[in-house]
Formats: structure tokens, C-alpha cells, sequence
């Protein structure tokens, strides 16, 4: 069996990793011409790991990552509650710079005999009850399955001809990646609510090294609290789109990951979000049931986006009261320890 994958992104790489390791042939093409060095997402869920497992990446990404052992809430400078993390198997987070777990997916890709054909992009497909022909920027792959992995403006949705539905939110978010001495709790994850509903988290990445996110404009600037930064290793903007496609499968063709649903960095699931997709495909494909793919991940999907624009509401919000309701629940967490882990289990695993 062969299974053409575009894009090599966590999910793509999952989806290769998986398949490869069940035993079919994967072509993984990448328009990007070598590994990437952007590390966007950094929180890794038990689930995630527990599905990179069977390959032995679960290992190595342990190995480096950090892990995180609670949540800080502050109000502007004001810390106003302490939420423990990592107490049971539900409610452990670890962090690792997203480059850095592609690099381990890849390896383990390289470890099956497969590698990632960078510099080659994904044009188009035709299929028929048979198989898949894949036009690509180097000629044509006949393959059985074709597999959408490339990102949040994939051709492959685009080719299948499916509405990206959803809205951008307004405004611009940041992010800095830093070296910094001397942060408190440095292992801890840390969040702040600023004026004018505006959020901002601070994310252990390694020791001294630390991912600062706002929904503000400059995140280091944004910083209510001071911090001794010695580098800032990298800095940039983004902007937010709450989107999901109505169907992931178009007869023997996939969309997975950012290709078929996007929404806010809170809850940091995005990528997770990817991986169990990728997952969950490559053994639809192994086992010739990918009838059931949409039926599985686009609830999935779509239960993910709830919770991640109603979290991102809860914190992001002008409404004094809405925000007031959202201090009063870390404080209940912070002081009933069975309530806080609830929350805590629901926050990371949920
Ligand atoms: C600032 C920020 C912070 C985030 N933090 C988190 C977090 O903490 N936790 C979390 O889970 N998620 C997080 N996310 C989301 C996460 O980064 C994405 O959900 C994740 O990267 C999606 O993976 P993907 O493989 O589906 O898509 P991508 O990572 O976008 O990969 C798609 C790949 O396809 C390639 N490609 C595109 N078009 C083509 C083509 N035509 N042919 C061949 N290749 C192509 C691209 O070059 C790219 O390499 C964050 C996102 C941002 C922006």
C-alpha cells in the first residue's frame, strides 16, 4: 500500500510515522526546503505521547522536554492562584518547542526507511475507485490514499473543493522566544490577565529559555512583571482563526491537523489535535476502515474548538463580570484541592 502525505508538520509526520510503522509505503512531501526551526506549539498531552509510544518518540521526546509542574494565575502583576500539575497521568503537561518534536517524528520516519521529501510540493489530484494520481512540483505519484497535512492554508483542501468554515478573530497576537535568569518558578506555567481583557503566558521551554505569548501586539513589552532577559532567540505575529471543515474525507483523500481545523493558541491543542488525527488515519487506512474517519474526528475536532474559544473567551474578554467569574473560579481551584485538580485534568487532557 502507498500513501502519499503533503506536508510535514507534526501531524503529516505522525500520519508517516504510523503508517510506516504498520507496514505501508509513505511519501511525505514538504514545500519547505529542510526541517523547520519554528517552535509554535510547545505543550505535549499524555494522549499525544501515548500514540507516539509504539514508534519509541514518546521516549525521546521525554527526554528533553520539560515537565511543567503547575499553573500560576496572575491578575496583571497580582499572582491570585496556584494550581498543581503532573498529580496523576491525566494532568500531566510537558513542554517541548515544536521543531524539536518534529525533529524526534522524523528520526523515528528515517528509523523505517522513509524520509521527508523537502522542496517538493503538493499541485493537485485526480482520483478514481482505484487510487489517487498526485500531481506534484517534481512530476506525478500514483498512490492509494493522499493524505492533507499541509496546515491551515492546505492546497489539498483547496483541491478537494471544501469551504474552510469559520471566522479570523480581530487583532494581532505575539510571541518571543527568550533567554531569561533568575524567573521565578521556572517550571511552572505562568498566566496573566491584563487590562482591557487582554492575556498573556509565560512557558517554560528549558532551563533558562522561555516562550512569552499575549494577545497584545508585543508580548515582551506586555510583560506586567519584570523579567532579566539575555536573548531574545526569536520574535513575531500572529493572528487567530476559529475554522473547521465540514467533511475530512473525500473517497480516498484525507484532510488532517490544521487542514481541517484551526482556533486560538489557549488550551494549547492544536498540534495534539493534529497528532490523534494522524493517528486515528493511518489506522483507518492499515485497516480499510477509513469510512468512519469524519464520523470520529470531526466531532472531535469540533468539541476541541468549543472548548479552546470558551476558554479563550473566559481569559481574552472586556466584560467585567465575565472576567471577575473566571478569577473567582482559579481562586475556588486554588483553595478546594479536589475542585483545582478537576479543573486541572479537564484543562490538560480534556
Ligand atoms: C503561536 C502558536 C502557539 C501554539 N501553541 C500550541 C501549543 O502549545 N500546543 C498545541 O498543541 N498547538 C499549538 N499551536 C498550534 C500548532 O502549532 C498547530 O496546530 C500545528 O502546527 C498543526 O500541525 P500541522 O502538521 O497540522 O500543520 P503545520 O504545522 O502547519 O504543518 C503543515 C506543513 O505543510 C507544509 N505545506 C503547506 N503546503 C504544502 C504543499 N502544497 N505541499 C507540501 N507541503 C506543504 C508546510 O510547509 C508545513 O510544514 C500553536 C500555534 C501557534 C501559531
Amino acid at each position: 500500500m502507498h500513501v502519499v502525505i503533503a506536508g510535514a508538520g507534526p501531524t503529516g509526520l505522525t500520519a508517516a510515522v504510523e503508517l510506516a510503522r504498520l507496514g505501508a509505503r509513505v511519501t511525505t512531501l514538504e514545500k519547505r526546503s529542510g526541517p523547520s526551526y519554528l517552535s509554535r506549539a510547545v505543550g505535549l498531552q499524555p494522549r499525544s505521547l501515548e500514540i507516539l509510544r509504539p514508534s519509541g518518540v514518546a521516549d525521546a521526546l521525554l527526554r528533553e522536554a520539560v515537565g511543567f509542574s503547575g499553573i500560576t494565575f496572575h491578575l496583571r502583576a497580582e499572582e491570585v492562584a496556584r494550581l498543581p500539575l503532573g498529580f496523576d497521568a491525566a494532568s500531566r503537561l510537558w513542554g517541548l518547542a515544536q521543531d524539536r518534536t518534529e525533529a524526534h517524528l522524523e528520526t523515528a520516519l528515517t528509523h523505517y526507511g522513509e524520509i521527508v521529501r523537502y522542496g517538493v510540493e503538493f499541485r493537485g489530484f485526480s482520483q478514481d475507485a482505484k487510487g489517487v494520481n498526485v500531481e506534484t512540483g517534481d512530476g506525478h505519484l500514483e498512490a492509494d490514499y493522499l493524505i492533507g497535512a499541509d496546515g491551515v492554508h492546505s492546497a489539498v483542501r483547496a483541491a478537494m473543493g471544501l469551504e474552510f468554515r469559520g471566522r479570523d478573530l480581530p487583532g494581532t497576537w505575539s510571541i518571543a522566544d527568550v533567554d531569561a535568569e533568575g524567573w521565578p518558578d521556572p517550571t511552572r506555567f505562568q498566566g496573566f490577565l491584563l487590562d482591557q481583557g487582554d492575556v498573556l503566558v509565560v512557558v517554560p521551554l528549558e532551563e533558562s529559555r522561555f516562550r512569552v505569548i499575549s494577545s497584545r501586539e508585543d508580548a515582551l513589552a506586555a510583560l506586567p512583571v519584570p523579567m532579566d532577559i539575555r536573548r531574545v532567540r526569536r520574535r513575531g505575529n500572529f493572528t487567530v482563526s476559529v475554522r473547521q471543515v465540514k467533511r475530512y474525507q473525500e473517497g480516498r483523500v484525507f484532510l488532517a491537523g490544521d487542514a481541517a481545523h484551526c482556533h486560538s493558541p489557549v488550551g494549547g491543542r492544536g498540534m495534539n489535535l493534529g497528532i490523534a488525527d494522524a493517528a486515528d488515519l493511518a489506522q483507518r487506512i492499515i485497516d480499510g476502515s477509513t469510512d468512519g474517519y469524519t464520523e470520529t474526528r470531526h466531532p472531535e475536532g469540533a468539541r476541541v474548538l468549543r472548548l479552546s474559544e470558551r476558554g479563550r473567551k473566559m481569559l481574552n474578554t472586556t466584560s467585567a463580570t465575565r472576567r471577575g467569574l473566571a478569577i473567582r473560579a482559579m481562586k475556588l481551584g486554588a483553595a478546594v484541592p479536589p475542585v483545582g485538580r478537576a479543573m486541572v485534568r479537564r484543562l490538560v487532557s480534556g
